[in-house]
């Protein structure tokens, strides 16, 4: 397996205050990859300067390529995508159109949106269903797979997706990871921010534990599942 994302001694700060402080970290291409970590551990902050809307010092490569110089569509362009915590989508736009917008930055001609669009709704029939409904009626599952569906309008090959499971019922949580699953048999790499630890642990090949903007503990996700200090602190056991 190839590195695919490699991240070392990374550095990110919110002017004097450093969120992210010395973060090492790589994903191979095929892994769900997970950090963990408790509110305001910089997490968000961690996907937010990979994806280039925040400046970091550091190590950042995607396919040994350096990172730093390119800009967010670049980096688009190059299959990395954000789904960020808040799904940031469009209230009073349509299914569709929200879909539609996931696309935009690669430039697609008509039949190739027509043939992703087809395959987005193939993976999502719920979607399908709801082409015409206003994405803020949608409910919470509803709208985490529409983020979803529309991430994946972009052709990326690294998802990194922020929090999927927030505020959903542990049913739809289930049914968002198994999706994820899916989605990295089907070849794409997920970078996978979770506060949900067992579900995170549970989907992942290897994992990350970020606290106060360092890594606490990394190993492969059965592992820090068994570890004691993970158990105590992030899964509820004594
Ligand atoms: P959560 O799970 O609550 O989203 P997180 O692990 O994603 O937490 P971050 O959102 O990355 O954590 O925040 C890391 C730290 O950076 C926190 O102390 C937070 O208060 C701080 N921070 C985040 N955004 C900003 C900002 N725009 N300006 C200043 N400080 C910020």
């Amino acid at each position: 397996m190839t590195v695919m994302l490699e991240i070392a001694d990374l550095h990110v700060a919110y002017g004097q205050v450093e969120a992210v402080r010395g973060v090492t970290l790589s994903l191979h291409s095929g892994q769900i990859v997970s950090v963990i970590g408790p509110n305001g551990a910089g997490k968000t902050t961690l996907l937010a300067a990979a994806m280039g809307l925040l400046p970091a010092r550091g190590v950042l490569r995607l396919d040994g390529q350096d990172l730093h110089a390119l800009d967010v569509q670049t980096r688009v362009e190059r299959g990395l995508c954000l789904v960020p915590e808040q799904r940031e989508l469009f209230g009073a736009l349509s299914v569709l159109d929200n879909l539609q917008l996931g696309a935009y930055v690669r430039r697609l001609r008509p039949e190739a949106l027509r043939r992703r669009l087809q395959s987005v709704y193939e993976r999502f029939p719920r979607l399908a269903e709801r082409r015409a409904q206003r994405a803020d009626t949608l409910s919470g599952g509803e709208r985490q797979m529409l983020a979803l569906g529309r991430a994946l309008m972009s052709a990326p090959r690294l998802l990194m997706l922020d929090e999927p499971s927030l505020g959903l019922a542990p049913l739809i949580v289930r049914e968002i990871l198994a999706i994820v699953r899916q989605l990295r048999a089907d070849g794409v790499s997920i970078l996978l921010v979770e506060q949900n630890a067992r579900a995170a642990l549970e989907s992942s090949d290897h994992g990350y534990v970020l606290e106060t903007g360092e890594i606490a503990l990394a190993g492969p996700s059965r592992a820090l599942a068994q570890d004691p200090r993970v158990q105590a602190t992030y899964l509820g056991a004594s």
